[in-house]
């Protein structure tokens, strides 16, 4: 092992620092022959360059571009928004620069010109970090005619067209397309431009693919978890190759792609997470369908569950999207602005994006004042942007496998579940983190008091005595109707993989509701603290599907079968007590253990029905116990994250309190009132400051003890309380 300074001194001082903070960078290197094998570079004392990065822009070029664009105009526009990089097409399927590459297409308007070239000579004059965008999704007719073997087949061995061009064929990732022709386009880039790293759109698809290609047929049958680990092998293998060859010439270059698409990524997220150098999540917004606001936030969610503090950018859209969009006009500025918002509350890197070139020639302007007034503005805080780490007493477990691979009993897809207990999260006002299945190492969990698994139906045996170790220590767990009931392999077990843990048995098939009748009520047997704010009733809803448990002592909750909903006259529970319970809740040590043997948070998504959400909130303030880091008590529906910052702190509370909420896309904001804050602080701190970022002024705060107490007056879409800190 050798430092830096003996590593210069052994004559190969223009080998560029690799960092030791990501140790594949090395590997590369290595085996890219720009380091002896087996060196270790020290650690450069700064931040990786991209880490540096606040604001991205882009224009996403089209075929038309080269004829009309005007280069001056698109790099002055980027740099008056205060972004640190401009990502470029070079793509894959058609050539913005002279490609020699057989295949790779150039543009009809191109006619032999560098379009590339002078975007990246624009960029580069104004200080601008460049990233060259590639798309190895789709190719030509000539090109599958050449090349039969490098395009994804359907069952009959057809090739499959794009959904809108006929002329446009998906591109098999397990085939030499992605061994051959991409890496050839890379490093034609590479030897033409010293672009600052590398990224792929369109691959991997939001969705698992399926092709029956003469390599996939090899494969185990598509949409299984026996595919999945074959995919992720082939995206792990791939993304080390492109990183290698980012790194021939440039060993602080990288590659990286698009891993959005939420919690129902189709890449597995924790082995990425350790790979990549940038998470970048091309979740650009929502349009006029039933689809909650915070979508950009739950990805940052994402995004922290697996990163460590690594960058993450989440796309915004200036276009219009949606089910029903229009590529070149720009969308309502209040919904791009609550993207931006939840993008920087989240702790992502805002990056807005535009399509088409055109667009800044007057045909649409309006895009341009949004995204620069907003950027502008986060420019002049971006201190307080700059993250340490969550502060949060709340773990959620996202089940990858169960997203990939689950099929719930009703009509909800596990996205809409995930999003149902994020509602009752955000009702309650709760600071949570979102945790990787992958991840449930004890030292990862031990600053949470409490895990929900919102059915989490995929757990293996590893994973499960991952949680029975962290209730061991002491954690407190929330979870819900089939949580563990089946193996990582999707495989259904027997009985609940957590059955120890929770104290429960299975005793018979799942119940459902019938028809049109009434779901189970729930008995209310005794008092508890889940039950705080249920007055005047014995009955509470149950939920639409159950799994029947053997009987416990001292149940809190009982189950009363379903019923009849019509005729009235017959719509009375027949049988109105019985000994299954509706939930299982047990203390064990410093632990509390809460499991609702229904779906319980579906049925909420579905009915809409407010006891459903309060029982939800109750149980989880009870799990989690009586050490909260931060409360945020006033009116209204927000989403709260709370950070330990460079300056110190921050307390970020969105405003979603809008007709709109649930369905795209917001069409103005409603103020909320006051906001009372209590922070508790880590030992040995103080605060002696306490800004609003968006009023941006200074209010009073009132420190006692351990705890800071101040009034955030109001809030319109978005409002920032940085806590300034000795
Ligand atoms: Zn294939």
């Amino acid at each position: 092992m050798i430092n830096r300074r003996e590593f210069l001194k052994a004559g190969m001082a223009t080998v560029p620092l690799v960092y030791r903070r990501d140790p594949l960078d090395l590997v590369a290197a290595e085996n890219a022959g720009q380091v002896p094998s087996g060196t270790l570079v020290e650690h450069d004392p700064g931040i990786p360059w991209q880490r540096k990065l606040r604001r991205i822009g882009q224009t996403n070029f089209t075929e038309h571009d080269p004829a009309v664009f005007d280069i001056e105009g698109w790099a002055d526009y980027w740099a008056s928004a205060k972004v640190g990089a401009v990502f470029i097409s070079v793509t894959g399927i058609l050539a913005f620069y002279p490609s020699q590459v057989p295949f790779h297409r150039h543009g009809k308007y191109l006619n032999g010109r560098d379009f590339l070239g002078e975007l990246y000579t624009a960029a580069k004059k104004r200080g601008l970090r460049t990233i060259a965008r590639y798309s190895p999704d789709l190719n030509w007719g000539d090109a599958l005619a050449a090349h039969p073997d490098w395009f994804m087949r359907d069952q009959q061995g057809q090739p499959q067209p794009t959904q809108d061009d006929p002329y446009l064929f998906q591109t098999c990732m397990f085939s030499t397309y992605m061994t051959d022709y991409f890496p050839a386009v890379m490093r034609e880039v590479i030897s033409r431009y010293d672009v600052d790293a590398h990224y792929s759109n369109g691959w991997p698809s939001f969705s698992l693919p399926v092709c029956y290609c003469n390599i996939c047929r090899q494969l185990p049958p598509p949409k299984t978890p026996a595919y999945w680990d074959k995919f992720n092998e082939r995206v792990t293998y791939l993304w080390k190759l492109y990183n290698s060859i980012a790194q021939e010439k440039k060993a602080e270059s990288f590659y990286f792609l698009n891993m959005g698409g939420g919690i129902h990524s189709t890449p597995n997220l924790a082995e990425l997470g350790e790979t990549c150098h940038w998470f970048q999540a091309d979740n650009q917004g929502r349009g006029g369908q039933d689809e909650p606001i915070w979508g950009a936030a739950q990805q940052g969610r994402v995004c922290n569950a697996v990163l460590d503090g690594k960058m993450a950018t989440n796309v915004t859209a200036g276009w219009s999207t949606g089910p029903i969009r229009w590529r070149e006009v720009t969308k309502t500025p209040a919904e791009t602005q609550t993207w931006f918002d939840q993008s920087l509350a989240s702790g992502m890197v805002p990056y807005y994006h535009i399509v088409g070139g055109e667009t800044g020639l007057g045909e649409d302007l309006r895009w341009k004042k949004i995204g620069r007034d907003y950027f502008n503005w986060a420019a002049r805080h971006d201190e307080h942007f700059v993250n340490k780490s969550t502060i949060a007493n709340i773990g959620v477990v996202i089940g990858q496998r169960t997203q990939l691979f689950y099929k719930a009993p009703h009509g909800v897809s596990m996205q809409q579940n995930m999003d149902a207990m994020y509602y009752a999260l955000l009702e309650g006002r709760f600071l949570f983190d979102f945790i990787h299945e992958d991840r449930l190492q004890l030292e990862r969990l031990r600053k949470y008091s409490a895990l929900i698994l919102p059915n989490i139906a995929l757990l293996s045996d590893e994973q499960c005595g991952q949680l029975h170790e962290y209730v061991e220590q002491g954690g407190s767990l929330l979870a819900t109707f089939e949580t563990s009931m089946y193996t990582n392999a999707n495989e259904r077990r027997e009985d609940f993989g957590l059955a120890d843990v929770f104290g429960i048995h299975l005793a018979g098939e799942m119940i459902g509701r019938r028809g049109n009748s009434n779901p189970y009520l729930a008995r209310i047997e005794r008092q508890h603290p889940m039950l705080n704010g249920f007055a005047d009733t014995h009955w509470l809803p149950g939920a639409e599907y159950r799994l029947p448990l053997a009987p416990v002592e001292n149940p809190i909750l009982t189950v009363i079968p379903g019923y009849v909903a019509y005729p009235p006259e017959m719509s009375y529970p027949s049988t109105p007590r019985m000994t299954e319970p509706a939930v299982v809740v047990s203390v064990r040590g410093k632990s509390r253990l809460a499991y609702f043997p229904g779906d319980i948070e579906a049925t909420m998504w579905l009915s809409g029905h407010t006891d459903l959400s309060l029982l939800l909130q109750n149980t989880i303030r009870w799990v989690a116990g009586d050490t909260v880091p931060v409360t945020i008590e006033g009116k209204g529906l927000i989403e709260a994250f709370a950070w330990e910052t460079e300056p110190g702190f921050a307390v970020h509370v969105l405003n979603y309190t809008n007709p709109n909420a649930h369905r795209g896309w917001v069409r103005e904001f409603y103020q909320i009132g006051e906001q009372k804050v209590q922070f508790r602080l880590p030992a040995e701190r103080r605060v002696t400051r306490v800004e609003l970022l968006r009023a941006e002024r200074d209010i009073p705060f009132y420190a006692a003890g351990d705890s800071v107490e101040f009034t955030i007056p109001s809030v319109d879409s978005y409002e920032v309380a940085a806590l300034h800190s000795a």
